[in-house]
């Protein structure tokens, strides 16, 4: 297993398996289930009577047709071998048999068409469930807190709403609707038969009942194991990734990942298999011995009828329309029992949907706009204090400062001081716990999202790689304005100073970049750069920059640094760094240390003060002698 090969993922995640879902709300099974079921199914049948209508009525038309054909049939042939039979006996009787032989045909003419009628609408239910549902998840996730979608916990919710939620439902209505036919199916079989042997009206019902029993507890058994599955499911694939993935490859040959990654995801996978094994089993076994009995009654009955035959009590043609129409009715009990569990088993999948697209994140959406800012906005945090979900000890405590419009602070710390998640407060990517940041004066909760979006430029640590042009690159910075203006668009890169790289690219500013997709695949810092050039694209009053040098060569930083002015303009600006040359030039310095401001105040006033961060400094002076002049913000040092 996982563990004995000291595994630390799935194994250790397996122990959660079986407790509440991370949003606090019980699984599915644990809520009153019945109700549940027939609620979720409900839910999808409104649903997809909302989104195609026609397709759900043409399918409900056909499902009568198809459901009571059987019954019909059995009725035209009982005649059609009365009408033989008696034929026999009296040749002017005979007129008759042609008529029952051509209703035979129409009927069996209607029985085929619409078995094709409802396979299309089977299909095209799906492929309309699957567009309209997969975009739903996906437009739903994009409305969720950020916080939300970074707890690992609710990534099992997610992924199990995100695996075809439209085929599921699709599935689900077929199943239903297999159910319905076939129920309507036996029912009219049976009341044909039992007008023949009205044993069968008691016998058909008891030997059913436990293949029923037996099926229902095989489909929650599946979705059981399908349920419990999701979180190692997202560890295979992690496995797979890593191993086969064109940017993780170079570190996992070299380290001979290979081996070991292998054992994981065979160790995971062989899981399934064994599991999948032991359920397909348990339905052979269990299938094979109803139908024993089913078969077992139900010929039982047939023997019977045949012996009545024999002493004169039935006719030939009861006889025959009761091996055909037997036959069928077996099949029919069989097929709803089977669609009822798979129905089962389906909407337990419907209900994960259901349950996603039924979760809202606390956060109100904020109202205010803010006021017009000329230059740069001015911020000031008061008592901030923020802890990620799920973790006790809080990343930011009491933190307040101001910067005033216009004004470049440092933010300095070390790693894991809270820099980060900090300046994802300031752009309102997380809400603090305590305490209000205020943007130009507003309380940022009550900003409109939108409003806030125009306003802030970030610039990321990790920042995105985008399988797509460079223009593109660039251009989703501001994308509603920026993507049809390529004139724009290399205005930016010219001013963030990146005119030399994009030069190098076969086809400029359209090269495709990316490994995934592209032709061109980028160096680090190169893709740091389009990163800069990208949140120097939105003319925002705040800009955040997180590292934004940190892959860059030293000449490429040196650039920066030297236009850092003219880049920043006349913005608000909030800078990460570990670079004492770019820390220096900021008008003011908080030094973040356990999720507290430990000093602050400008470069010569914290050297002044011999605390933290000239101590951080001298540090840093010893380990970097030949950097003197960088240190100086007042005198940048010649380019050689
Ligand atoms: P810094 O930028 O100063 O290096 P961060 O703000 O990135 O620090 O992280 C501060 C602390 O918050 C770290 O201990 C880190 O483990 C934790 N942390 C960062 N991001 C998350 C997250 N998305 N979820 C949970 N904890 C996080």
């Amino acid at each position: 297993t996982p563990d004995r090969q000291g595994h630390p993922g799935p194994a250790r995640l397996g122990n959660h398996l079986n407790q509440p879902t991370s949003n606090g709300r019980p699984r599915p099974r644990a809520a009153s289930p019945r109700r549940q079921r027939f609620a979720t199914a409900l839910w999808g049948l409104r649903l997809a009577w909302a989104e195609c209508g026609l397709l759900v009525a043409g399918s409900g038309a056909v499902m009568v047709v198809r459901g009571v054909l059987p019954a019909v049939l059995a009725l035209v042939l009982k005649e059609l071998v009365d009408a033989v039979v008696e034929a026999l006996a009296a040749p002017e009787a005979a007129a008759t048999v042609p008529v029952w032989l051509v209703a035979i045909f129409v009927l069996a003419l209607v029985e085929g068409i619409t078995w094709f009628q409802q396979r299309y609408l089977d299909l095209r239910l799906e492929d309309e469930l699957e567009a309209h549902l997969s975009v739903a998840v996906v437009h739903h996730a994009s409305t969720l807190s950020l916080t939300f979608l970074e707890d690992p916990g609710r990534r099992d919710l997610i992924d199990r709403a995100r695996s075809n939620p439209g085929q599921r439902l699709a599935g689900l209505i077929r199943q239903l609707r297999i159910t319905v036919t076939m129920g309507i199916q036996a029912a009219s079989l049976l009341a044909v038969l039992v007008v023949i042997e009205p044993w069968v009206a008691v016998v058909i019902p008891v030997v059913s009942i436990p293949f029923l029993g037996f099926q229902w507890r095989l489909a929650q058994r599946r979705y059981d194991e399908q349920h419990a599955r999701v979180t190692k499911a997202r560890w295979s694939r992690y496995y797979s990734d890593l191993a086969t993935g064109p940017y993780e490859a170079p570190e996992t040959r070299i380290l001979d990942l290979g081996p070991l990654l292998l054992r994981r995801y065979r160790s995971l996978l062989e899981g399934f298999r064994d599991r999948d094994k032991s359920l397909h089993r348990g339905d052979l076994v269990g299938s094979s011995v109803a139908t024993l009995v089913l078969v077992v009654g139900l010929y039982g009955l047939f023997a019977r009828l045949a012996f009545d035959v024999l002493q004169g009590s039935a006719t030939v043609g009861d006889l025959a329309i009761f091996t055909g129409a037997a036959g069928r009715l077996r099949a029919s009990v069989d097929q709803a029992i089977r669609s009822l569990s798979l129905a089962l088993e389906e909407s337990l999948f419907v209900a994960n949907v259901e349950e996603f697209l039924g979760t809202r994140t606390t956060e109100v959406r904020g109202q205010r706009r803010l006021p017009p800012s000329t230059g740069g906005s001015s911020l000031r945090l008061l008592d901030v204090s923020f802890s990620y979900p799920g973790r006790d000890r809080p990343v930011l405590s009491g933190i307040s400062f101001e910067v005033r419009p216009g004004e470049t602070t440092a933010l300095v710390g070390e790693n894991g001081a809270g820099k980060t998640t900090l300046a994802k407060l300031i752009a309102g990517l997380y809400r603090p716990d305590e305490g209000s940041i205020l943007l130009d004066g507003v309380e940022l909760r009550d900003v409109d999202p939108d409003d806030l979006r125009d306003r802030v430029s970030f610039i990321f640590q990790s920042f995105g790689r985008y399988e797509g042009t460079a223009a593109e690159n660039i251009g989703f910075g501001d994308w509603r304005r920026l993507l049809d203006r390529p004139d724009e668009i290399e205005a930016i890169a010219r001013r963030a100073g990146i005119d030399p790289l994009v030069r190098t690219l076969p086809e400029g500013l359209s090269t495709l970049l990316g490994r995934r997709f592209g032709q061109v695949t980028l160096s680090g810092g190169q893709w740091q750069q389009l990163a800069l050039a990208r949140g120097l694209a939105r003319n925002g009053s705040l800009i955040i920059l997180d590292e934004p040098t940190a892959n860059l060569d030293p000449r490429a930083e040196y650039e920066i640094f030297l236009r850092f002015k003219a880049l920043v303009a006349d913005r608000t600006a909030l800078i990460v760094s570990h670079r004492f040359s770019t820390i220096a030039m900021a008008d003011n310095i908080i030094v973040l240390a356990d999720g507290r401001v430990a000093e602050s105040g400008s470069h010569a006033e914290l050297l002044a003060r011999e605390g933290t961060y000239a101590a951080l400094y001298r540090l840093h002076r010893e380990q970097m002698p030949d950097e003197g002049q960088l240190r100086d913000p007042g005198q940048p040092p010649d380019r050689e």
